[in-house]
């Protein structure tokens, strides 16, 4: 069933976001009519985010509405899009100041730190549900996809993998941690993604394919892989682990949720050898951190340290 409820949008949707030249009609009329730059592409994405699925039910509202932005964010980054708007489809039990208050500050802080607007949505009632869908810009033909990896790509992640797995346990207590800050830092990690925006759009001239991980490194790498049967060696003392990950569980569990825990929202990319150099210095010179992981192949399947581990490691999957 509809909510009728237009002073809902009024309060808390409408004029919340950045105003974009791009846009000729936003909130308000039955549809948003944008303009496209000249020679750019449109990117969309949408994802959507159920209790329970996405995100555990004590998640607080401010990050609930951060984090269904953040992975729209996370897939534009993955794509070297510049993120421009977005649509908000809401599905809400009841209409409560208490949590519709919290969840645009937390939807609209990323929105702010992104300069994107919002231009419209749907509003009902049922379940909690949060889809968002968002729109960003590319230079024609110049978007990452996943497909392009070739044989002898490095292969890179950015920051670091399995805090946001490691959150998960905390916040569904499934496991405690003693160490309050290392505790503090994995739930964060886990309830405020950091999209890499910035990163994808300096991947642009270097990266021969991306993606995000959003269902863990094992599961999105092989993404890149399958589409040309080629397949990658990781070391897995090369992983980049969080001060948090290295310092509070045993190794072997930090490295298997480095491996295949999901909502780290890094980015993977590959890149050809003959780049490397002048990505590597383009990034540093932004204090953007990569790691190289391991190396594309021609023989099909992941091996960690040699050992094949394509059967082990499936990522999360809804079916
Ligand atoms: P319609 O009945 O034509 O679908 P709606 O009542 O759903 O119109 O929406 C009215 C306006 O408010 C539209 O411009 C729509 O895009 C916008 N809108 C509805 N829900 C939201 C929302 N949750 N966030 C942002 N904009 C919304
Ligand atoms: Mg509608």
């Amino acid at each position: 069933m509809k909510i009728p409820e237009f002073t809902l949008i009024d309060q808390y949707f409408k004029n919340k976001t950045p105003t974009r030249k791009e846009v000729l009609l936003g909130i308000g009329d039955d549809a948003a009519l944008v303009t496209v730059p000249a020679h750019q592409h449109l990117v969309l994405a949408m994802d959507t985010l159920v209790e329970g699925v996405h995100f555990p039910l004590q998640t607080t509202p401010f990050d609930i509405g951060y984090k269904a932005l953040a992975v729209n964010l996370s897939d534009l980054a993955a794509m070297g899009a510049t993120p421009a708007f977005f649509m908000l489809a809401l599905t809400l039990p009841k209409a409560e100041t208490d949590w519709l208050e919290p969840f645009s500050a937390g939807l609209f802080e990323l929105a702010k730190m992104h300069n994107i607007q919002l231009i419209g949505g749907d509003t009902t009632r049922g379940p909690l549900t949060i889809t968002v869908q968002i729109q960003g810009f590319a230079p024609a033909g110049k978007a990452l996809k996943r497909t392009g990896a070739k044989p002898k790509d490095s292969i890179y992640v950015t920051g670091t993998l399995g805090d946001a797995g490691l959150g998960l346990l905390v916040a569904t207590e499934k496991m405690t941690m003693i160490n309050s800050k290392a505790q503090e830092f994995v739930l964060q990690r886990l309830n405020r993604p950091e999209p890499r925006v910035d990163i994808g759009l300096m991947l642009r001239p270097f990266a021969n394919s991306a993606i995000d991980i959003s269902d863990g490194l094992m599961a999105d790498l092989s993404h890149l892989l399958k589409p040309h049967s080629l397949g990658a060696d990781l070391e897995s003392d090369a992983l980049p682990l969080s001060w948090a990950m290295n310092n509070t569980i045993p190794l072997d569990m930090a490295k298997k949720l480095a491996l295949t825990a999901g909502d780290d929202y890094e980015l993977c990319f590959t890149v050809s050898p003959e780049k490397e150099d002048l990505m590597l210095d383009a990034l540093n010179k932004a204090q953007h951190t990569v790691t190289r992981i391991g190396t594309v192949s021609e023989l099909a399947g992941v091996r960690v340290n040699g050992y094949d581990v394509s059967d082990d490691f499936l990522g999360y999957q809804h079916f």
